[in-house]
């Protein structure tokens, strides 16, 4: 089945701002809350369709992307980043947007459907980390492998994550009987509805610890060190930020890892300057290495070469060497090494250099005749940009 245009999903306009789709999506989702449409088996759908169009619209990098690439750009990013795109389970939505809904139905999330759905026992999910990698140009070329320590959360080795003392374990808490919820009946304006919310005693696990794990205090967690090796992909820029998923902090309790989020930064480098996938690069040559001709020396990013100037270059001439700039990291292909070339004119001459030059200065050769191949900087610069 073909996805709907997220817009359309919450019906709202392309420049709509946050609070628009906010305010768009909470009424969708109280539309469509399941317990509110016992007898429209379509209505989860619906409910789960709008989620997840709000989850991509209500993240402004999500949203910039689904605004280029369409539902193809929320698939398969190159960073591997969790994206959702579908899939996501009624768990997932008020776990993550609960909040939205402000307390409608009963501050805690409803057990439509009742217990064949499972239990809503809370998982500990541990929190993000943050680093930064810095890069060369060359390792962006060709997409680096680093391998960096980092200090974090790590399960607890004495009780393996558990957080009871070995020999102890867990008991199944009295209150919510290991649901990690308490349920109540409440007559609305809807009808008698069931709403249920997070246990008091056991803070939503549905077990209580009998002794606790001295080494962790009972959190299954202590501070440790982890090497992890980040896979880089070529054509990264700095300021892009890459996700690892579940490299980031245990979570307690046998809970769920966080992701480690990585921030790429760029090391300038001394010669070439970057543009996004093309390289641009400026040299000085003798008037007489453009007159006569000669092949100079440039750096690229795989290290020296030589181009050939042809003769009667003028100043200001940009050469292109395809394909030797970098990769682009959203397609195929290279970037371009630009090579501009500046004529240096000489200063501080002899006398027997100036003489030489006044005699050359009344050659016909030597007055400027611009044709058609000598294109104006403006012009240049107009083809580069376009
Ligand atoms: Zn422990
Ligand atoms: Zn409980």
């Amino acid at each position: 089945m073909s996805k709907r245009d997220y817009y359309e999903v919450l019906e709202v306009s392309k420049n709509a701002d946050e609070a628009e789709i906010k305010k768009a999506y909470r009424k969708k989702a109280l539309k469509y809350h399941p317990d509110k449409n016992p007898n429209d088996p379509t209505a989860e759908d619906k409910f789960k369709e709008a989620a997840e169009a709000y989850e991509v619209l209500c993240d402004p990098n999500k949203r910039s992307r689904y605004d280029q690439f369409g539902h193809a750009g929320m698939k398969g990013a190159a960073n591997g980043g969790g994206f959702g795109g579908g899939g996501m389970s009624m768990e997932d939505i008020f776990s993550q947007f609960g909040d939205i809904f402000g307390g409608a139905f009963g501050g805690g999330f409803s057990s439509f459907g009742g217990s064949q759905r499972g239990s809503r026992r809370r998982v500990n999910r541990g929190s993000n980390l943050r680093v930064k990698v810095k890069l060369t140009l060359q390792e962006i070329a060709k997409g680096a492998e680093k391998k960096i320590k980092v200090g974090k959360y790590v399960e607890c080795k004495s009780c393996q994550g558990s957080g009871a003392r070995a020999g102890s374990s867990y008991s199944t808490c009295p209150t919510c009987h290991g649901s990690g919820q308490v349920t109540r009946i409440s007559n609305t304006f809807l009808g008698q509805m069931q709403t249920s919310s997070t246990c008091p005693t056991c803070g939503g696990e549905g077990q209580s610890i009998a002794e606790k794990c001295h080494e962790c205090a009972g959190n299954g967690i202590i501070r440790g060190e982890e090497v992890i090796t980040l896979k880089i992909p070529a054509g990264v820029a700095d300021g892009m930020q890459l996700s690892v998923s579940g490299k980031g902090n245990a979570g307690a309790r046998n809970g769920v890892p966080g992701d480690l989020l990585v921030l790429v930064e760029e090391i300038s480098h001394p010669e070439l300057i970057r543009d996004g996938s093309n390289l641009l690069y400026s040299i000085f040559i003798s008037f007489t290495d453009a007159a006569l001709g000669s092949s100079i020396e440039i750096p690229t990013i795989e290290g020296k070469a030589r181009i050939k100037v042809t003769p009667g270059t003028q100043g200001g001439k940009v050469l292109r060497l395809k394909g030797k700039g970098l990769p682009d990291i959203n397609s195929y292909g290279r970037g371009d090494l630009l090579v501009n070339i500046n004529v240096w004119t000489p200063r501080n001459l002899s006398k027997d250099e100036k003489q030489i030059l006044e005699k050359l200065s009344k050659s016909e050769n030597f007055k400027p005749k611009p044709t058609s191949k000598d294109k104006s900087f403006f012009d240049r610069m107009r083809e580069y940009f376009s």
